[in-house]
């Protein structure tokens, strides 16, 4: 199995081969074309598995085919730490550098005026830290009723620092007609009840 069996378009693969990655984790091989597809998706995975991969890829995929000339926030990406923020924000940077997708990231502990210039410059894809999120939404400085995709990361960790609550405040501002993505290294009965609440009729990929 390469990279070249999953109907990526060219401006990802060649991303990819700059990369120098050919072959797709089993997450990525698993995940990817369900993804494409349009399914809800439920993901056990740890990090270093490529996780981060199987949703950024076929996200900036589907973008990059539907964007319309219409702005606003079309995916937001949740994650618990600042770290893994950045982190998803690098993975968009290397796959989407062919793609017009824009994409920014936010995050507490700093200040919040680079962040608040990045969106209103205008971006596509919005990866976040929950406290930062509600902070700068309560401000008037993001809008989620243009949401098409919705990835929680890292759920277990999200619930062990605490953010369940935040979670359940932003769930709400997203639109009900979405794509939604649900990452977890494990899969205690608290986490698959909110995976419940997420997801619809989800495919579930377990490695
Ligand atoms: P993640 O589990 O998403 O944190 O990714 C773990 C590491 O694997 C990251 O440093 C990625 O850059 C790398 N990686 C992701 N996908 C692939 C792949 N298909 N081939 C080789 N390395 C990869």
């Amino acid at each position: 199995m390469t990279f070249n069996n999953l109907q990526l378009i060219e401006p990802i693969l060649r991303a990819l081969q700059a990369e120098g990655y050919t072959n797709p984790t089993p997450i990525q091989a698993q995940a990817i074309p369900y993804v494409l597809q349009g399914q809800d998706l439920l993901g056990c995975a740890q990090t270093g598995t490529g996780k981060t991969a199987a949703f950024t890829i076929p996200i900036l995929q589907l973008l990059q085919g539907r964007k319309s000339p219409a702005s606003g926030i079309k995916a937001l990406i949740l994650t618990p730490t600042r770290e893994l923020a950045i982190q998803i924000g690098e993975s968009f940077q290397a796959y989407g550098k062919y793609t017009n997708i824009r994409h920014t990231v936010i995050f507490g502990g700093v200040s919040q005026h680079p962040q608040t210039d990045a969106l209103r410059r205008g971006i596509d894809v919005l990866i976040a830290t929950p406290g930062r999120l509600l902070d700068l939404m309560g401000q008037g400085f993001i809008n989620l009723k243009k949401v098409e995709f919705f990835v929680l990361d890292e759920a277990d960790r999200m619930l062990d620092m605490g953010f369940i609550h935040d979670i359940k405040k932003i769930i709400p501002q997203l639109p009900q007609q979405r794509q939604s993505l649900f990452f977890s290294a494990t899969m205690p009965a608290e986490i698959q009840k909110l995976a419940d609440t997420i997801l619809k009729n989800p495919v579930k990929v377990e490695v």
